[in-house]
């Protein structure tokens, strides 16, 4: 069973990233969404636990995918899931530049682990979960752009009801 893992942030998770959830899924037996801690990174609004729990709905159903938490250095934990690849979106250069910096390290940490990078759909190169916050926060209907489960923490954090 070839398994790939999918690691990120997901503050919150959106359209763009289920599209590459759905597309990477076609190519491997499973894919393990991985939810970073990100204690590091700033502006996280989400817990982590609220983070899982949201991908966790919006995947249900949905055959071969798993959402699992974790912490510390990512090529240790897709060896630990038995994933031969992580999966990265490619939405612009401007993530080009930060994701293949990344790829290079990891690929030094463990060069058996291969990075496989999608290109965003076209519907989604717009979409980053910082601009959805945003957007909500200042009351804007983000309901194309988000998961369902996704749409009702949104209104819970930030409420409004156009959103
Ligand atoms: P990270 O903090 O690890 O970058 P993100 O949740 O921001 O976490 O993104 C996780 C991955 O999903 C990254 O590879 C990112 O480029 C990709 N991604 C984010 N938004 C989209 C989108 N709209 N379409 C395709 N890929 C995306």
């Amino acid at each position: 069973m070839s398994t790939i893992l999918y690691p990120g942030t997901f503050d919150p998770v959106t359209n763009g990233h289920m599209d590459l959830i759905v597309r990477g899924r076609r190519l491997f037996d499973r894919v393990v969404v991985g939810v970073a801690a990100a204690h590091h990174k700033s502006g996280v609004f989400f817990s982590a636990e609220e983070r899982r729990a949201m991908l966790e709905e919006s995947v249900r159903g949905m055959d071969g995918v798993e959402v699992l938490s974790f912490d510390g250095l990512l090529v240790d934990f897709a060896r630990s899931v038995g994933a031969k690849a992580i999966l990265r979106g490619l939405r612009a250069m401007s993530d080009y530049e930060f994701e293949t910096q990344m790829a290079f390290m990891n690929r030094r940490l463990d060069e058996e682990m291969e990075i496989f990078f999608l290109p965003a759909d076209e519907r989604y190169t717009f979409v980053n979960s910082s601009l959805i916050k945003e957007i909500a926060r200042l009351g804007g209907d983000v309901s194309s752009f988000v998961p369902a489960p996704v749409l009702g923490r949104l209104r819970k954090s930030f409420g409004g009801s156009r959103s």
